[in-house]
């Protein structure tokens, strides 16, 4: 999608997607990523993307939760774009961090320390980069709390269906599905390269 001059609404405090993309690269990462939660940071070019999405679709106007927050980029992006943001991480060094990092930029979001799994407030979309495992009993928590929501924004493995499948059962219409090809970097010590290319899918679902 082309980014669109934005001009008007003045709480919105980031001005286009390019602009939004290189406030998010000053956010810190993981300090320790802990293996067994999958920790990565979404890079803030592939951030600001799907946050530019559901902007230009209206689903930041409601209640927004970025589930597993990690050290914030969705949800902080979310908060940028002038969304109301609950950010849910059970890592609580994550969270710390999550908070910093929404300090610096200057904006407010709401965080609550615990699993996904017993998040049960009400909320209208949701923005996720979920352990990506498949089968995993991680993606099958985030995607049943994800499914609450009106709006689902997720990255998913690229090798599967599984998400797509999962929203469709739940009554919601996949919209968009937009293949990514990112640059991990070898944030675990076993990694060899510097980085590691990889695709990932932007999955875009909407209840019907
Ligand atoms: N959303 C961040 C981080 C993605 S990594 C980003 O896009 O950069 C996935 C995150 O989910 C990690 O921070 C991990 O700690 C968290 N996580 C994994 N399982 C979780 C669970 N059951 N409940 C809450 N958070 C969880």
């Amino acid at each position: 999608m082309y980014p669109k001059p934005y001009i008007g609404e003045a709480r919105a405090k980031t001005v286009n997607k390019s602009r939004l993309a290189s406030e998010l690269s000053r956010l810190e990462g993981f300090k320790n990523p802990v293996i067994e939660l999958e920790q990565y940071v979404t890079p803030p070019e592939l951030a600001a993307d799907i946050l530019w999405t559901a902007h230009l679709q209206g689903d930041l106007d409601g209640k927004v939760v970025d589930l597993g927050a990690g050290t914030g980029i969705l949800g902080i992006g979310a908060a940028l774009l002038g969304a109301k943001v609950t950010l849910v991480e059970k890592d609580q060094d994550a969270l710390d961090r999550a908070e910093k990092n929404a300090e610096g930029l200057g904006v407010d979001v709401e965080l609550v320390s615990g699993d996904v799994e017993d998040y049960e407030e009400e909320f209208e979309t949701v923005l996720m980069n979920p352990p990506f495992s498949v089968h995993s009993e991680q993606l099958e928590t985030f995607l049943s709390t994800a499914s609450q929501a009106d709006a689902v924004y997720t990255l998913a493995n690229s090798g599967s269906k599984e998400v797509q499948d999962y929203l469709e059962s739940e009554g919601f219409q996949v919209s968009e599905v937009e293949t990514y090809t990112i640059g991990l970097p070898a944030t675990y010590g076993f990694h060899t390269e510097e980085t590691r290319e990889t695709e990932v899918l932007l999955v875009v679902a909407r209840r019907q």
